[in-house]
């Protein structure tokens, strides 16, 4: 039998009974635009992430996209951002994140990640800060000289980036936060002062991807994105529906990117189900890292992990993902021609019936279409090896344990 990274035909048979009975009760009531599931969803997500609005989307992207939008509608009084209009983000990352900067108007500043998270890392940040002009004032600097205006930090596969630092930079250099939180529903990071947080409550604005593999996916495309900002929440609510309140008389250059109620309908009837699956994600990963634990050459992620201070967070595992070192396999073992090991560690789970993917296997700075669209601060030498050394294995919550320790014996054969 082969083993699957996701199986989403399980999931749906474990929650049938509500799924089929939330799509009967929209091929009652037939309201498929903003019908009262969305609301309800959006309220919903916005009580259990505690914060003050959530919005529905179309996808993740284009949550993504509204946030940024908005972003430049409030902070600058105008309806993109600029070229000269610096962000910060990760070049190890899926490329929507950076897409939708371009999108947004702006152009996407790539700082290196922090290889043991894979995450961008706080330090590198405030080091590019003090070689780049910055800050939202607009004042003081000519309009059209690059400056940063803000930061897009990425969970990425369900780890909390280090929230504290990043909020603590972005209010010393006036800058704003977008997180996308688009692989981590559900997970936490608790502030110095003891305080747990779900990702998307602590920036200016959070988004989501509910994708179908997302760890919270629908059966189709949707996003959400969170805010405690009143002003940001009305402004997307008005670019998710053609750029206006009244969409026959419009104020800004609008969107047809609502969340569709058969979708909210379906996610409104996982949601209760999250924290179970998260925790199942978590008991996977837990398998995996005991059973693997030891083996030259592999690297781990970390469940929970009390960081040199006292902050923590809490990884919901959206992808288990290691990295298979290129350096400490001796050459002899290497199966060439294959680049690296890790593509032959993919190559003998595949011939062992066991899926696993890439994620990912190119950095945005290497991609034509940030070419000349971007700026980098240094030389991205964390993220490139990331990108020639992750491997993310089976994580479906339904998975049996047996199906886990295959996976973990196919890994070991592999390695001893
Ligand atoms: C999936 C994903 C997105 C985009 O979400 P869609 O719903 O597919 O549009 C954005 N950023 C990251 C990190 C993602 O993983």
């Amino acid at each position: 039998m082969k083993i699957p990274m996701l199986d989403l035909k399980s999931e749906y048979l474990y929650m049938k009974a509500d799924i089929d009975a939330a799509i009967a009760c929209c091929l009652e009531h037939q309201q498929w635009i903003l019908g009262p599931e969305v609301k309800e969803f959006e309220d919903k997500v916005a009580q259990y992430l505690g914060v003050r609005h959530c919005i529905g989307t179309s996808s993740g992207t284009d949550a993504l996209i509204l946030a940024l939008r908005a972003l430049a509608i409030k902070t600058k009084g105008q309806e993109y951002f600029d070229r000269s209009d610096l962000i910060i983000t990760t070049p190890f990352t899926f490329t929507a994140t950076g897409d939708a900067i371009l999108r947004a108007g702006g152009t996407p500043l790539f700082v290196d990640i922090d290889p043991t998270t894979y995450n961008l890392d706080p330090l590198l940040i405030r080091t590019c800060l003090t070689s780049f002009p910055h800050g939202l004032s607009i004042s003081t600097i000519a309009h059209s000289k690059s400056r940063v205006i803000g930061i897009v930090p990425v969970h990425l596969y369900g780890q909390p980036s280090h929230m504290d630092e990043i909020m603590s930079i972005a209010t010393e250099y006036g800058l704003f936060v977008a997180e996308d939180c688009a692989q981590a529903f559900g997970a936490e990071w608790q502030a110095i002062d003891g305080k747990r947080q779900k990702v998307g409550a602590s920036g200016d604005i959070g988004c989501f991807s509910f994708f179908p593999s997302k760890n919270l996916g629908g059966f189709g495309d949707a996003g959400m994105v969170s805010t405690n900002d009143d002003e940001l929440d009305d402004l997307i609510r008005m670019l998710l529906k053609h750029g206006g309140k009244d969409k026959y008389n419009v104020n800004h250059i609008g969107y047809n990117a609502r969340l569709d109620t058969l979708q909210a309908a379906i996610l409104l009837a996982k949601l209760p189900y999250i924290d179970e699956f998260n925790y199942r994600r978590r008991n996977i990963a837990e398998l995996y890292v005991n059973g693997l634990q030891g083996l030259d050459g592999l690297i781990f992620p970390i469940a929970y992990r009390p960081l040199p201070t006292t902050h923590c967070f809490s990884h919901v595992f959206h992808q288990f993902t290691l990295r298979a070192s290129n350096d400490s396999f001796p050459i002899a073992n290497r199966p060439l021609p294959l680049a690296f090991m890790r593509d032959a560690l993919q190559q003998h789970l595949r011939a062992s019936g066991i899926d696993s993917m890439v994620y990912y296997p190119v950095p945005l700075h290497k991609m034509k279409v940030f070419k000349g669209m971007s700026n980098i601060f240094g030389q991205l030498h964390e993220a490139e090896q990331a990108a020639s050394e992750v491997l993310s294995l089976p994580v479906e919550p339904l998975q049996s344990n047996e199906d886990t320790f295959r996976v973990i014996e196919a890994i070991k054969k592999f390695i001893e």
